[in-house]
């Protein structure tokens, strides 16, 4: 019979209070400060620079093979830290014994390391095992390592899992019986149980890859497959929210075949702090149903809080979790119900410290009718011991997930722990650090009214464009449909406007396709084009600014409703993966918005200084007829940010795409009419160098801007700084030319990210960015193990026609570009040494990645723009010598460093003279506003783009004085502004 809500409540009252008064006699080991990293977690809990330096310390830790670099790091991390604290006195007297201490750190964090993680080999683990079992508590065992990169390493991880299943099922085979957790209300648990995080069973786990499901069903069926014959339970884990939705899939499609209808034992994990769990909670009842399939389901609050935030206000995505810390307990108290409620097909699994949470459960199982064997309590292994020995005298059944491999490099687990379990909302430390009362401890979770609201977007504040998030099935479907709706369009032929000269746009992934044919601009029509600019200029610059960034806010919007479409036609035109093309329009949509508001910004005329009798206004004005030249690269982007900032500011536009990206030349120009501009302030001329040559020649042309290659661009500047017969003003030149980009990894580098983002920025879009890493600097002591797991995962991406998104690499842009590259990757295999040169089709532009090792600085391979998936390795004595080698370029666009010492983080950011430097992350993908683009040297002379100097490139200041007094009468009124 079911209680009545206060009932309930005071039930879980009392049996909280009892666990409490358990549980609060010891302490669990975390919050012991016996030795010196005890000590220090305790002064990180009232200091939070302390905190930062520590955990940022105890990461980089394992990367630091000799005691001066210990030394060195301990230094350079507690230095900087506020000496507040008294505690911090001792640490700096540490400090200064620098490297002698050194061993004593290291052997200490392992000591730390031990609490948290099973050593795989040796006698660790069955030690650990087996004094779990005497408490008794069984396990679950989670692999932990290096992060998956390429298909070897996932290899290597299912191998582990397959490894330690068998070898745990023959010594658990001898435990002798122990009813409180190896029976339930349904029978015998399996003694061996593996939990398993989808995302290690494969090189690259992305929704948006189709070959990620397939492969990680594969692995996962051998898992269940051998788990099944041993008699083994695999949990399934939980990620990040970008992962749930595929690991749900792969999980419900396994078990829906035949062969597991009955086993293995099967469980997943499932986050209360998320916004969606309810929903997954609910499908997954009706899917176990359906399917008459038991499967355990882990209850856990979620370990990924602070990252799930960071990681949706980068996109501008609706934020998944809970804000608050009361809403994800009250989730987690709601989703328990439900899945007890489930009991018929669902094993509930509550995993949490929080004495509250666990109360709750126990006290709703039983009004619900689960017996006390038909649900399991799970903690972390070196967490709150204290709380599970309570929770086992109550006679539960407790599981501990027990993290097993090698110590070091299983710190990362460790931190991720830490940082949970010193948070301030740590039930644990609100327990056994701050003392808080019981009654605060175990009352229910206070949600505050309201809903989470989400930040409303409104023209008054610039914001950048959402990424289409391509973990969404339904978006992917719509993307693949777009694809098909814009191929079948395109395709028509269409009838000249003016002449029979037409410019085909062919699809570099099958060059028969051809994607639409525009009519070509001829020289008569380019002068022709500037006469109508000319004509129209006055009025142009006469309409005002509040009505000209109307018109380009318009476009933003029109660009919004049809960013589908443009993505989906890049896809087609330039052979641009759907990430990129989709990143292309939102930063199209963005230049437009940024533009127009900063023109908001310089629109009023500014008083220069209030005097008496006299007015000083400062103004700008728009310079007259811009010429817009832009590359395919960035075939949306760019052109749109430079033809917005023309118009914006009350220049007439003559824009010319470039000839391998004329489609996205019309629809940008559709869009700006639509959005009521007048024909003459904008118009397209669609052809090759010949319209760019004529455009930057003609005397009645003010501006000048220019994006694309160095010899392009100096020629441009060559011509337009020559002065011509009829011309009456000097031109200003906006010129963003090319890079040969630069990655230094220093020696404490994280390996796991340096390796991700090092091929995200040296071959997505094949390298075709002029952003892309095409040089990596490496320090000797790494330097082969980096180029290791670079090859191995490089190749393992799939390359071909970039509308099917198992291909993570497309084709180059077309046959010269496919040529140039193949003669640089030859005269590179002259150069240097070539150690992965990647198959690709023989059809279409395609080029495979190739990376070479021992480049010499001073060679053409690391010296030239080859604007292609060919990366050269070079290898430094010493940390100033990588930053001589990063800094020895003509070019200096962008660059980046992956190094976890701080004062290295400082030099770099003092000498890596670039123009958009990257720490510790890819270098390519710049945001408008939040990171304003451009190069130095010979990488351009622009002012940035996407920040707010750049308007200023297309007006001309102008200063007008007046003499407002009249024979000694001065006007109290002043003028505005
Ligand atoms: P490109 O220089 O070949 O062509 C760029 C544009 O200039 C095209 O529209 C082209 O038709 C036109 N053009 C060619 N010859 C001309 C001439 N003599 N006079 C006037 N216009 C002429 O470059 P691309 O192949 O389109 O683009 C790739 C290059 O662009 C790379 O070098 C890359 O690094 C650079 N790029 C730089 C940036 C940046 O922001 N710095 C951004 C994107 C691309």
């Amino acid at each position: 019979m079911a209680l009545a809500t206060d009932t309930i409540e005071s039930e879980v009252q009392r049996l909280g209070r009892k666990l409490y008064q358990q549980a609060a006699q010891n302490k669990p080991s975390l919050f012991e400060s016996r030795d010196l990293l005890g000590r220090m977690i305790d002064w990180s809990l009232d200091d939070e620079s302390l905190r930062v330096a520590l955990f940022r310390f105890v990461d980089v830790l394992p990367s630091l093979e000799s005691s001066s670099e210990i030394g060195r790091h301990l230094e350079e991390y507690f230095t900087r830290v506020d000496h507040a604290l008294s505690g911090l006195a001792i640490l700096a007297n540490v400090l200064h014994a620098g490297t002698v201490v050194a061993p004593l750190v290291k052997r200490n964090v392992i000591k730390l390391a031990r609490r948290f993680i099973a050593e795989e080999s040796g006698n660790h683990l069955p030690s650990v095992l087996s004094s779990l079992r005497k408490e008794p508590a069984a396990f679950t065992i989670d692999l932990v390592g290096e992060a998956t990169v390429s298909e070897a390493e996932a290899v290597v991880m299912q191998q582990r899992y397959l490894d330690i299943m068998r070898r745990l099922a023959g010594v658990s085979a001898k435990w002798p019986e122990c009813s409180q957790i190896d029976q339930s209300s349904s029978g015998k648990i399996p003694r061996v149980n593996v939990s398993v995080k989808l995302s290690s069973l494969c090189a690259r786990f992305d929704a948006l890859d189709p070959n990620t499901e397939a492969i990680v069903c594969r692995r996962l069926r051998e898992l269940f497959r051998r788990a099944a014959q041993l008699g083994a339970a695999v949990t399934v884990d939980m990620e990040q929210n970008d992962f749930r939705e595929l690991t749900l899939d792969i999980f419900r499609r396994v078990l829906e075949e035949e062969e597991f209808r009955v086993q293995p034992y099967a469980a997943i994990a499932l986050q209360a702090y998320l916004r969606d769990s309810e929903h997954d909670v609910t499908a997954l009842i009706r899917w176990a149903r359906a399917h008459q399939r038991r499967i355990g389901v882990r209850l856990i609050k979620g370990a990924y809080w602070d990252n799930e935030i960071a990681w949706a206000k980068q996109k501008d995505w609706p934020i998944p979790v809970f804000l608050e810390k009361a809403a994800t307990d009250a989730s987690y108290e709601r989703l328990s119900r439900l899945l007890l409620e489930a009991h018929d097909v669902i094993d509930p699994a509550f995993g949490s410290h929080n004495l509250r949470s666990l109360a709750h459960a126990i006290v709703a199982a039983k009004e619900i009718g689960v017996p006390i064997n038909g649900y399991e309590i799970q903690m972390l292994f070196g967490m709150a011991e204290p709380v599970r020995q309570a929770i086992i005298r109550n006679g539960q059944r407790v599981r501990v997930y027990l993290p097993v491999g090698e110590l070091l490099p299983g710190i990362s687990y460790l931190i991720r722990r830490l940082m949970e379990n010193t948070s301030n909302t740590s039930f644990l430390r609100q327990t056994y650090a701050e003392k808080k009362t019981v009654d605060a401890l175990i009352k229910p979770p206070a949600v505050a009214q309201g809903q989470q609201v989400e930040e409303k977007h409104d023209r008054q504040r610039f914001y950048n464009e959402a990424p289409i998030n391509f973990a969404k099935l339904a978006n992917r479907q719509r993307f693949a449909a777009t694809i098909e709706e814009v191929r079948g369009k395109g395709q028509k032929r269409r009838q000249p406007a003016r002449n029979d000269r037409w410019l085909e746009s062919v699809n570099p992934a099958d060059p028969n396709e051809i994607i639409a044919r525009v009519p070509a601009a001829t020289l008569a029509d380019t002068a022709k084009a500037i006469d109508n600019a000319a004509r129209f200029f006055p009025q142009w610059r006469a309409t005002p600014a509040a009505d000209r960034t109307e018109i380009i806010f318009k476009a933003a919007e029109i660009m919004r409703e049809r960013r589908w479409q443009l993505a989906a036609r890049e896809v087609l035109e330039v052979g641009k993966g759907w990430r990129e093309a989709d990143a292309d329009v939102c930063e199209a949509i963005d230049y437009l918005n940024y533009y127009a508001h900063q023109m908001l910004r310089l629109a009023d005329p500014r008083e220069t200084q209030q005097l008496p009798s006299e007015t000083n206004s400062y103004f700008y004005e728009p310079r007259g007829l811009a010429a817009i030249i832009a590359p395919w690269n960035f075939p949306l982007a760019i052109l749109t940010g430079m033809t917005a900032a023309a118009l914006v500011t009350g220049n007439c536009a003559l824009m010319k795409p470039a000839e391998q990206a004329p489609v996205m030349g019309e629809q940008l120009l559709e869009i700006l009419r639509t959005a009521g501009l007048p024909q003459g302030a904008c118009q397209l001329l669609q052809g090759g160098g010949e319209i760019g040559a004529a455009l930057v020649r003609s005397p009645k042309i003010h501006v000048i801007a220019f994006t694309g290659s160095r010899e392009v661009g100096l020629e441009i500047l060559r011509e337009s700084y020559t002065h011509r017969l009829g011309q009456t003003h000097v031109k200003r030149v906006v010129c963003e030319m090319g890079g040969k980009n630069a990655v230094i990894i220093d020696n404490d580098a994280d390996l796991d990210e340096a390796v991700v983002h090092v091929i995200d920025s040296a071959f997505s879009y094949q390298g075709q960015k002029c952003s892309a890493a095409s040089r990596v600097i490496l320090l000797p002591e790494l330097h082969d193990r980096f180029v290791q797991r670079l090859v191995d995962a490089v190749g393992s991406l799939k390359i071909g026609p970039p509308e099917d998104p198992r291909n993570a690499l497309g084709p180059v842009i077309d046959a010269d570009a496919h040529k140039r590259i193949c003669e640089y990757i030859q005269i590179a295999k002259q150069e240097a040494n070539c150690v992965l040169e990647m198959a690709a089709p023989e059809e279409g532009f395609f080029i495979g990645p190739a990376i070479f090792r021992d480049v010499d600085p001073q060679s053409r391979l690391a010296q030239e723009e080859i604007f292609g998936p060919v990366l050269a390795v070079l290898k430094a004595n010493d940390f100033d010598h990588a930053l001589a080698i990063a800094n020895n370029s003509q070019f200096a666009l962008t660059g980046g460093i992956f190094s976890r010492s701080p004062a290295h983080i400082e030099a770099t950011r003092r000498e890596f003279r670039v123009g958009n430097l990257y720490i510790n992350r890819g270098i390519t993908g710049a945001v408008i506003e939040r990171q304003p683009f451009g190069g130095l040297k010979l990488s351009g002379i622009g002012s940035k783009a996407g920040g707010p100097d750049y308007l200023l490139q297309f007006v001309e200041a102008r200063t007008v004085s007046e003499n407002t007094s009249r024979h000694g009468f001065v006007p109290v009124e002043r003028a505005k502004n």
